[in-house]
């Protein structure tokens, strides 16, 4: 797995011309199943991925926290919001709570979230491939796939699987 994460950016950036023109054909005339295709590719593909082998999203780029999140976790530490927010987030260009610095404070050396029951919506979501209108964040999932080989191999199987 590690050897595969190492070459996500290369091998990412060899596509990133021939996956800017499929999300572009996708966005124009995004197939009628497309919602339910995006549910099977994600399904089989964290059948197959281990997250717990990887963590690199935890490592490398860490969520977005909106309020809801932060009163949830920072309740969960019996800490005041504000002491959370001052402990572990800044405020990122768009102006929004984002961690200080990654790797994530709440990951552990085993790869397992500290917080997991409670964790942010957006750690829950990552990385967003069984989103409905999945074709509206296509820029997201472009950056996405640099990260993430479970992502990276979705939108190959989308390649595959979807004639636009
Ligand atoms: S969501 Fe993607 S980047 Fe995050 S741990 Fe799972 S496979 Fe790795
Ligand atoms: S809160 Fe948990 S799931 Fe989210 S980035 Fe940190 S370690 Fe990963």
């Amino acid at each position: 797995m590690q050897d595969k994460i190492d070459r996500l950016p290369e091998l990412a950036k060899k596509r990133h011309n021939e996956n800017k023109g499929f999300f572009t054909k996708l966005r124009k005339k995004p197939p009628k199943q497309l919602d339910y295709l995006m549910q099977d590719l994600h399904t089989q593909e964290f059948e197959r991925t281990d997250c717990l082998q990887c963590a690199n999203c935890c490592k490398t780029t860490g969520p977005l926290f909106t309020d809801k999140d932060i009163q949830r976790i920072s309740k969960y530490f019996k800490m005041k919001a504000q002491l959370f927010i001052d402990t572990y987030l800044r405020l990122d260009e768009d102006n929004d709570y984002v961690l200080q610095r990654v790797p994530c404070a709440f990951l552990g050396d085993d790869n397992y979230c500290s917080i997991y029951d409670v964790r942010p919506k957006a750690c829950r979501e990552f990385p967003h491939t069984d989103r409905k209108k999945f074709q509206q964040i296509s820029n997201l999932t472009l950056k996405n796939i640099a990260i993430c080989p479970a992502a990276f191999n979705i939108v190959e199987e989308m390649k595959k699987r979807i004639t636009l």
